[in-house]
């Protein structure tokens, strides 16, 4: 907080909550707002009828249960007392934002995310093996897909990605976040919803999937060809493989996020694809989908031990095929570390 100038972070809805108080707020009407000063102790603002879901400690933070005809606003107004430099989690609602901010007018506000988004983004030893956990969770369902056990031809995107995520769930996962499955022209849409299309032999398959497993998420593609893929899919895959495997292999404590995106970019560029890989090489992962680092260009920020992210270059020709090949990897002293290990060469899928 000191950091960014801060007097007092304030968090609703969203993963810096549970991140911190163990206690995730239900998005409801209803005002949960851990308030955290700089100088004083935390206490958390919630619904009387919530209050016996929170497993408080007074050495953390204590409970301020309001009832039903309390103005929770009111409460935060006086917790938050003078402080005037105020961070407040990104996806509270704008109901309550307009409220605070009608009730502490002298305020300034930044988004909490700026204070928590660089400790979230920095994973401990139980971080990681969650991740893990739930990394070779997926991989054990994207290795069905390659081993041919989930079929693909002539039945719809949609009824693979419901079999993906069927299968996510099979393997521990508590809950099934995306199914991405895009077959022929679609694979060229990077974030292609499923739908009627039937798939058919020799094309292109984008399947991106992942979920939560005890709280943390994973993230997985792998494209594999329904048949003896076109020479020139053959081609781009080659370079496609070749680019995440060095955009891997650059992730390395004091390299930069921009860095490793550039080194997925280049050899891509080289082959003739840089205009075809239109979106960032990654993102970070771990309570959420996507949070801090984002592998992008112009983020100048240097990996550290415990970074947990996505390594996904993909080339995409509109109208015809496209391929991506994503693993999640954490920086480690000893070199970038792969929590997903399921195979990565072009494989032909003829189920
Ligand atoms: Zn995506
Ligand atoms: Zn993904
Ligand atoms: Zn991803």
């Amino acid at each position: 907080m000191a950091d960014a100038g801060v007097d007092a972070v304030l968090l609703s809805l969203g993963a810096d909550l549970p991140w911190l108080s163990g206690y995730e707020a239900m998005p409801l009407e209803r005002l949960t707002l851990l308030v955290v000063p700089s100088d004083a102790p935390a206490t958390m603002v919630v619904p009387r009828l919530e209050a016996p879901r929170v497993e408080s400690d007074d050495n953390v933070f204590s409970l301020r249960p309001w009832a039903e005809t309390d103005d929770p606003v009111a409460i935060v107004a006086d917790l938050v007392g003078s402080r005037s430099h105020l961070a407040i989690s990104d996806r509270t609602w704008a109901t309550f934002l307009l409220a605070l901010q009608t009730a502490l007018p002298a305020a300034s506000w930044i988004r909490a995310s700026l204070v928590t988004g660089p400790l979230r983004a920095v994973k401990d030893a139980a971080e990681v093996s969650a991740l893990a956990a739930a990394s070779r969770a997926a991989d054990r369902v994207a290795s069905a897909l390659l081993a041919g056990e989930i079929a693909l031809i002539g039945r719809s995107e949609a009824q693979v990605s419901a079999d993906l995520g069927r299968r996510l769930v099979d393997e521990g996962h508590d809950k099934v976040n995306f199914a991405i499955v895009g077959s022929g022209p679609n694979s060229a849409s990077p974030h292609h919803q499923p739908a009627g299309r039937w798939i058919g032999p020799g094309e292109a398959v984008v399947c991106d999937f992942g979920g939560t497993m005890a709280g943390y998420c994973s993230d997985i593609t792998r494209t594999v060809v329904t048949g003896e893929p076109a020479p020139e899919f053959s081609e781009l895959y080659g370079v496609l493989q070749s680019a995440q495997a060095d955009a891997v292999a650059s992730a390395r404590i004091g390299v930069t996020c921009e860095q490793v995106d550039a080194a997925a970019r280049a050899p891509i560029t080289d082959a003739g694809f840089g205009d075809a890989f239109l979106h960032r090489t990654g993102h970070g992962i771990g309570l959420e989908e996507h949070e801090d680092p984002y592998i992008v260009v112009g983020n100048a920020s240097t990996l550290v031990a415990g970074h947990a992210f996505s390594v996904e270059p993909g080339i995409y020709l509109d109208g015809r095929f496209g391929a991506r090949i994503e693993d999640i990897v954490v920086t480690e002293g000893g070199g970038p570390r792969l929590l997903n290990t399921a195979d990565r060469g072009l494989t032909v899928v003829e189920a």
